[in-house]
């Protein structure tokens, strides 16, 4: 193979900040690490500096980075074809869409790239299901949606984002949408009328904090959707394959939703794949022209998105995030009063509240990466940790250590 042409000096890490800071747009606030190359569950920085990665691209890489199965797919694959559009087929499609919808218990696939644009699928497909097979006034559809919700960045998802940093300046905002809080079966309930189409709900809420909404409150808004006929549509972007320990959080709860909003994971930390997975008789609503995407179900993406499946399949990655989860659990018990005021878990997922008269989640996440921990602060005092699933327990042991010494070290 060719070694790939020199580029010129290295930068040094202030060096990219200064230049990031000039040419990109400040729609985001990184921690000051310049990544270089990742393997498994460690990167290394532009200084050579090694980092556990405890944020796993908020779950894009739940397998690690560069996993062997995953890279060699896509090497395969960047050698045959890349990119059709769906103006003609691909070998590569119809394979990955039966595995993933054989893996989701369902019957069929429509392939989109980012997590938001399968949102997006799936409030076109609950709208467009509402007037042609429930009968909704055209126009009128209503979806509920849950309070501190999440569902990505368009202008349509933000519009019903119950964070004002995320939403405002961004109007007019489409309506349609109804909130509710999360977690409240009684108000959900309330919130469904003749016109309502669907209820949009992430089994956990992850970007909120790894919310986990009281037991059995999935199951009774399964059974509200039901008693309605309101389609259940469960963006499981980042709680799905395998981060929760099982491959879909809804079954945690013994729950099949109508529909499933697939993303992160699902390009195997290699390129954006997502997906909406269904019923036949639910995605029959699309015809040829009424949606699409010209990256979608390409043939790159598919080809990984179906060794992604293919891992899942053994079931391997649930049982690690099981079992590691069970471990993290414990070893967080063991923080709380010293400096941790509380946290939740599901499976290989934790989101940890400390104490905010100590010091904020960013500056926790500041003192963890001096440590050689990348997490990520949300919502001012919670630090969420989703180390990929291909993490060692000593590893985990580690970490937690370095969270306990943060927690406990002397502040400013
Ligand atoms: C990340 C995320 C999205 C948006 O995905 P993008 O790929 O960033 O567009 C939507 N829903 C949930 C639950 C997410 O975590």
């Amino acid at each position: 193979m060719l070694a790939p042409p020199e580029t010129g000096p290295a930068l040094s890490t202030s060096e990219h900040l200064a230049l990031v800071e000039a040419v990109t747009a400040h729609n985001y606030h990184p921690l000051p690490i310049v990544v270089a190359e990742a393997a498994g569950s460690w990167v290394t920085d532009v200084e050579g500096r090694r980092y556990l990665d405890c944020l796993a691209g908020y779950s894009a890489l739940n397998f690690g980075h560069g996993h062997p199965v995953l890279l060699k797919a896509a090497r395969r694959q960047l050698e045959r074809a890349t990119l059709t559009s769906r103006a003609f087929h691909n070998d590569q499609l119809g394979p990955f869409a039966l595995g993933l919808a054989d893996l989701a218990g369902m019957d069929q696939v429509l392939p989109m790239n980012t997590g938001a644009e399968a949102v997006e699928t799936a409030i076109k497909l609950a709208r467009r299901w509402g007037y042609d097979v429930k009968g909704v006034p055209d126009g009128a559809a209503e979806i509920v949606v849950a309070a501190d919700n999440f569902h990505g960045r368009t202008t349509t998802i933000v519009s019903f984002s119950t964070d004002e940093v995320a939403r405002r300046g961004y109007g007019p905002y489409t309506p349609g949408f109804v909130v509710v809080p999360y977690g409240d079966t009684a108000a959900l309930r309330s919130a469904i009328t003749p016109r309502t189409v669907a209820v949009l709900v992430e089994p956990v809420q992850g970007e909120a904090g790894v919310i986990v909404p009281p037991p059995g409150y999935l199951a009774n808004v399964r059974a509200a959707c039901t008693e309605a006929d309101v389609l259940l549509v469960a963006d499981e972007i980042q709680s799905g394959l395998g981060r929760t320990g099982s491959t879909f959080a809804c079954e945690l709860e013994g729950v099949v939703p109508d529909v499933y909003v697939l993303g992160k994971a699902l390009g195997g930390g290699i390129l954006p794949v997502s997906a909406v997975v269904s019923r036949r008789d639910v995605l029959r609503v699309f015809t040829p022209g009424s949606h699409g995407s010209t990256f979608g179900g390409n043939p790159l993406a598919s080809a990984v998105g179906a060794a992604v499946v293919e891992l899942l399949r053994s079931g391997e990655y649930q049982e690690r995030a099981r079992a590691l989860g069970e471990h993290l659990t414990s070893l967080l018990e063991l923080l709380v009063g010293s400096g941790l005021v509380g946290f939740r878990t599901r499976g290989l997922w934790a989101g940890v509240d400390i104490d905010p008269a100590r010091m904020t989640g960013r500056e926790a996440c500041e003192r963890l990466a001096a440590r050689g921990v990348l997490a990520k602060d949300t919502h001012g005092s919670t630090i969420r940790l989703a180390p990929p699933l291909v993490v060692e327990r000593e590893e985990l042991d580690w970490a937690v250590a370095q969270l306990a010494a943060v927690l406990t070290e002397e502040t400013a």
